[in-house]
């Protein structure tokens, strides 16, 4: 017995549980309550339930050779041979650094906020799955991204918990003394000491700096509380923090690492410490130190609006580098701050942009989609006399998003190691059509269920009546085409387009024969008002009439949210104004489970989409038309096509009452795109194009 807990705790330290559907399951049998209040988390599990009550637990529940044969899953995960190391070579440490500010590996981890963070935790899953020796570094924030609650009146309302680190599957780096490692950054009259917690995310490992120690005064203590909170004061020094320190850390471990890669420009201070670095060791000045640093530093940038990246002052970059420029690097602070301009010094600008930096110091620079990296080039003309700015589309890490019903189907046609096998998608026509529409009803089944008890919960936690809780039976109906549309509410996504024609939606969703219904989801950013007004107004029609139980919204998006929507509805809808979203990355994690994407040409979808596997949204990209008559045209664009092609293909059923029409397109979409647009074949890109090209 005592074995069986042991071999539970170790398996509740890895990460790797979160993409492993049996492992869920065994959390989840253990005991459900304490699984769901624990929002997931194995560790708190094992905390909050007492020792002897778990014996009984196992014992009761049988659950010995679940778990004997879960951890030897688990071992043969951990040690079995890799793409990496068959295709390359063997190495036992990283040779990879992998920075970040955020990193969504699973809903209780709350060190992400959104797309960016979920894309670095798949580019984290799926190095581990390929073997790749790489070594993730972010923050540890206290109080990760805030929790979305919309109030009585349809406003956002952000709610901020603490993550409690010692519940969770995190763990202190330590010394072979017992000692915790700890790092430090000069800050101007102070020092910062940063403690290390490390998330192990199957065979690799995610390293987060923490401010919050005795070491540090009360109010430094606080650097590292919040994503992307606070001002850009905040936000240097949490940058500093992760740059300098993260690349300090890599030293103290005593890591070779060959490449640094830099996950959007936050880390760019990094650039910054290479320099200094090399400059002590190698006594050489800061010119040839840069060149020399130049050829092993990775930049993906993700947004196609400047707008999107981190600005600082030069009285506020001035105020943190200048001792470190003077004492440390040993070059005047202008050095520095010329770094975070495109023309260095030749145009009189007063700003420090991170992604200049990380720009001026990267030999490797893209893009995350192909559309993005032609965008990207136009956005920054490079010089030509250095190399261009590159592109490797985005992947989703697919065990994470595949309903335990999809697991179990494709477990049962190919292998249990379906996950590792890329030969599957095309061997798809072997699922006979039943099946995968027996499985879009499972996992629609799920997605029902969830989205009711989400709004039960959520009217007892407001006060309602028994009798109104009964309500809950009647939002959403199992056999209507379902339509998700969950991501950030920036403006730019437009997530009120479906409603552009009140009439037109009304009529739609209403029809008794053929119905539709819509879910949406997503947070806007604390202060943007605009996106906040955006969600208030999808609140307002959910309660319309007419569209009450057919349109629904569900607080707080987050990757649990995201795993139900990605694995239930039928059709992914997504609808930005062309070509603002770098890739986008939610369509991609339908697909497995046998969703379909209908959406604008842009991002990701613009490479991807083909007549026959998903639908496109058409848009006007001159410039010189009002965007609100663009925005019309799309919206045309979207009711026609729904109401044209996508609705009868869904309803029209054969014999068997079954949709052959939709099926194939189904088994099209997987076939095409699931062996493309995911994160194994992307981190593959990276080691081919960048991680071994580095010099
Ligand atoms: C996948 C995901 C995103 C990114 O989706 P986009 O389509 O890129 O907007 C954001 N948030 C969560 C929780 C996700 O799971």
């Amino acid at each position: 017995m005592e074995n069986l807990i042991l071999k539970l705790k170790e398996i509740a330290y890895n990460l790797s549980w979160s993409w492993s559907k049996d492992t869920v399951e065994l959390f989840n049998d253990i005991n459900p309550d304490f699984w769901n209040w624990s929002q997931h988390n194995p560790v708190m599990v094992m905390n909050e339930i007492n020792p002897s009550y778990l014996e009984f637990i196992l014992e009761k529940k049988n659950l010995g050779s679940r778990i004997n044969s879960i951890y030897s899953d688990y071992k043969e995960y951990m040690t079995k041979s890799t793409y990496f190391e068959e295709k390359y070579f063997k190495s036992e440490n990283p040779i990879i650094a992998y920075f970040s500010a955020e990193f969504g590996i699973t809903e209780c981890l709350k060190t992400y906020s959104g797309g960016l963070g979920v894309l670095s935790g798949d580019h984290m899953k799926s190095s581990s799955d390929l073997g790749i020796p790489l070594a993730g570094i972010g923050l540890a924030y206290n109080y990760g991204y805030f929790t979305q609650l919309i109030n009585q009146n349809g406003w956002q309302t952000e709610n901020y918990e603490l993550n409690d680190f010692k519940n969770l599957p995190i763990y202190i780096l330590r010394d072979e003394n017992y000692i915790p490692v700890k790092v430090s950054v000069n800050f101007p009259g102070r020092t910062i000491f940063c403690q290390v917690w490390v998330a192990k995310i199957g065979r690799v490992k995610l390293y987060l700096l923490d401010t919050f120690i005795p070491e540090n005064s009360v109010k430094d203590r606080r650097i590292t509380d919040i994503l992307y909170g606070g001002d850009n004061e905040s936000r240097i020094m949490q940058e500093m923090i992760l740059g300098i320190g993260g690349y300090r850390l890599l030293k103290k471990l005593g890591f070779d690492i060959k490449a640094y890669h830099l996950n959007e420009g936050h880390s760019a201070f990094l650039c910054f410490e290479r320099i200094r670095d090399k400059m002590k060791t190698d006594n050489i000045s800061y010119e040839e130190a840069k060149a020399k640093s130049y050829g092993s530093n990775i930049f993906t940038t993700h947004t196609p609006v400047p707008a999107g990246i981190d600005i600082f002052s030069k009285e506020l970059f001035l105020k943190y580098f200048t001792e470190y420029a003077e004492k440390e690097v040993g070059v005047t602070p202008e050095t520095l701050f010329y770094e975070g301009d495109l023309n260095k010094g030749q145009s009189d600008n007063d700003t420090f942009n991170m992604a200049y930096l990380a720009i001026n110091n990267s030999k490797f620079i893209n893009g995350v989609s192909k559309l993005h990296g032609q965008v990207s080039r136009d956005m920054w003309k490079l010089p030509e006399t250095r190399s261009n700015i590159d592109h490797i589309t985005n992947g989703v890490h697919i065990p994470s998003y595949v309903s335990i019903s999809t697991n179990k189907l494709y477990t049962g046609y190919f292998s249990k190691n379906w996950k590792f096998d890329e030969s599957i998608w095309s061997k798809i026509d072997i699922i006979p059509d039943e099946e995968i529409w027996a499985l879009r009803h499972l996992n629609k089944h799920r997605l029902i269920q969830f989205c009711r008890e989400r709004i039960k919960e959520k009217w007892i936690s407001m006060g309602a009546s028994k009798e109104k809780l009964e309500d809950a039976e009647f939002i959403l109906k199992e056999d209507a085409l379902t339509i998700g549309f969950a991501r950030r509410f920036a403006t730019y996504k437009r997530g009120t387009l479906i409603f552009s024609d009140l009439e037109r939606l009304i009529r739609i969703v209403s029809d008794k024969k053929r119905p539709v219904q819509f879910i949406f989801s997503g947070k806007a950013h604390p202060k943007d008002e605009g996106g906040k007004n955006l969600i208030s107004q999808i609140i307002a029609f959910t309660k319309n009439e007419s569209l009450k139980n057919k349109i629904i919204f569900l607080d707080n998006y987050d990757i649990n949210v995201a795993r139900h929507l990605v694995e239930g509805c039928d059709l992914w809808l997504n609808n930005p104004r062309r070509p603002q979203e770098a890739s986008g990355t939610s369509g991609m994690k339908v697909i497995a489970n046998g969703g379909l994407n209908f959406s604008i040409l842009d991002g990701w979808w613009d490479e991807a989409y083909a007549p026959g596997n998903g639908w496109k949204i058409d848009s006007l990209t001159d410039e010189s038309i009002p965007q609100e008559q663009r925005d019309l045209y799309s919206s045309i664009s979207l009711y026609d096509t729904l109401e044209s092609e996508i609705i009868p293909a869904y309803y029209k059923r054969n014999r068997n009452g079954i949709p052959a029409e939709w099926i194939k397109m189904i088994k099209n979409s997987i076939r095409n795109l699931a062996g493309v647009y995911n994160t194994n074949r992307m981190v593959k890109d990276y080691c081919e194009k960048f991680y071994l090209k580095v010099s």
